[in-house]
């Protein structure tokens, strides 16, 4: 029979993996709570709509990115290309979000875009992300900035460099838009065929095109920093002080303008060096207008999103220690069993990371997946253990052995008391 594989771009979260990814979740969940926010869990799919009227028609993501398909019923269906539309419905739905009240919401799932897969881009990817619904204030900024930089941090990521912007907002960033455009149209003949398409549509985006010879011509581009009113310059003046106060180093990358139409004022990224061409780690913006553009009160918005694929990728060198079990129980024979799994019952509860061994295998093979699974202790169940009621558990750290007593009501050491104040849970001692 032919194997079928699994979907390009998919991947699989295998053990090992997994519990690395638990682990950066813990962190991460830790620093969420520290900045009190609480988390949402949003559908995967949403109506196609929420996505095209938010992101904007001529971005990348929903030209070109998105997982859409119709219901039976005829309704278009989106597979969420990124978490936080799908979360300002949500909150706008739930009556998190209205004046006079902050909904600082976190969220983290997996988001879906038809990109080429390469090293840090899958089409199935995971994000963490939080944003504040109904603050427009500089601090906001400066918190939802400082909790971005908290969170890699907390994963490992303390030399990874933050990048901010101010990108203008509905009062100077028209002017400016029209500016890049000219500049653009001027050098029309250098720009690459994506660009020239941009032109009149997204011009914003020529700054972050990745093609040599764009490159070169934007960078003597107008910058956005030159063009902007007096209230967004004294925002992101605002914002920067605040930084500084939160001892949060960042540097000022006047081409950064993010992918998606809805960013106003504030944009932010964070790099990591050692990711190649797809080194963002995390990043985001204000979006004072998608609030009331996706039919919801006049409200300002500010968040981020990190991709925890790429968050792993730049920390696997991190010498992360996957859980190895505590105990292996072998039973040397099927008349061990009933006693092998009453014992290894009682370890679990105990909250032990137990192994439980087929029964009739040889010592010398037992003990040898016993090394394997690199267990601290090995306890062993054979005829002789059971006439005398007491297990052999051989500690393979010490190569030690003791016989311990199988059950409570036993006189002598009892083997899950023993097991227990040897702190073998957590493995703090040895
Ligand atoms: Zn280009
Ligand atoms: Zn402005």
């Amino acid at each position: 029979m032919k194997t079928i594989h699994g979907v390009k771009g998919f991947h699989d979260v295998v053990p090992q993996q997994s519990e690395r990814f638990t682990d950066i979740e813990g962190r991460l969940r830790a620093v969420l709570a520290a900045y009190n926010y609480g988390e949402i869990r949003t559908p995967i799919a949403e109506r196609t709509e929420l996505f095209a009227r938010s992101l904007g028609e001529t971005t990348d993501i929903v030209e070109k990115e998105m997982y859409t398909f119709d219901d039976r019923d005829g309704t278009s269906l989106t597979l969420r290309p990124e978490g936080t539309a799908a979360v300002v419905r949500a909150a706008l739905e739930a009556g998190l979000a209205q004046r006079e009240q902050v909904a600082k919401l976190w969220y983290l799932g997996p988001m879906f875009r038809r990109e080429r897969p390469q090293k840090g881009r899958l089409r199935q990817f995971h994000q963490v992300g939080a944003e504040v619904i109904g603050r427009d204030d500089p601090l906001a900024d400066a918190e939802v900035v400082t909790l971005l930089v908290d969170c890699l941090r907390a994963c490992g990521l303390e030399a990874a460099e933050l990048l901010i912007n101010s990108l203008g907002d509905a009062a100077c960033r028209p002017a400016y838009r029209a500016a890049l455009a000219a500049y653009g149209r001027a050098h029309v003949d250098v720009l690459c065929a994506n660009c020239r398409q941009r032109l009149d549509r997204n011009p914003l985006r020529l700054l972050d095109c990745k093609e040599e010879g764009c490159r070169r011509v934007m960078a003597d581009a107008p910058l956005v920093r030159d063009h902007l009113c007096d209230p967004c310059r004294a925002h992101f003046a605002e914002v920067e002080r605040l930084l500084r106060a939160a001892e949060v180093p960042f540097r000022v990358e006047p081409r950064l303008v993010r992918g998606l139409d809805y960013y106003v004022r504030t944009a932010f990224e964070v790099l990591a060096g050692n990711l190649g061409a797809q080194n963002a780690v995390g990043g985001g913006g204000r979006y004072d207008g998608l609030v009331a553009e996706l039919g919801g009160p006049p409200l300002a918005g500010i968040g981020f999103a990190i991709g925890l694929e790429r968050v792993l990728l730049a920390t696997a060198a991190s010498g992360f220690q996957p859980p190895a079990p505590e105990v292996d129980v072998i039973p040397l024979s099927t008349a061990a069993t009933a006693a092998a799994v009453r014992l290894t019952r009682r370890l679990r509860d105990l909250g032990m990371r137990c192994e439980l061994e087929a029964a009739g295998r040889s010592v010398k093979s037992a003990m040898r997946r016993a090394d394997k699974l690199a267990v601290r202790f090995a306890v062993l169940i054979g005829e002789d253990e059971l006439r005398a009621g007491r297990a052999t558990v051989r500690d393979l750290r010490r190569q030690a052995d003791h016989r311990l007593a199988l059950a409570v009501d036993d006189d002598g050491p009892e083997l899950v008391e023993t097991l227990r104040t040897l702190g073998v849970a957590g493995g703090s001692h040895g």
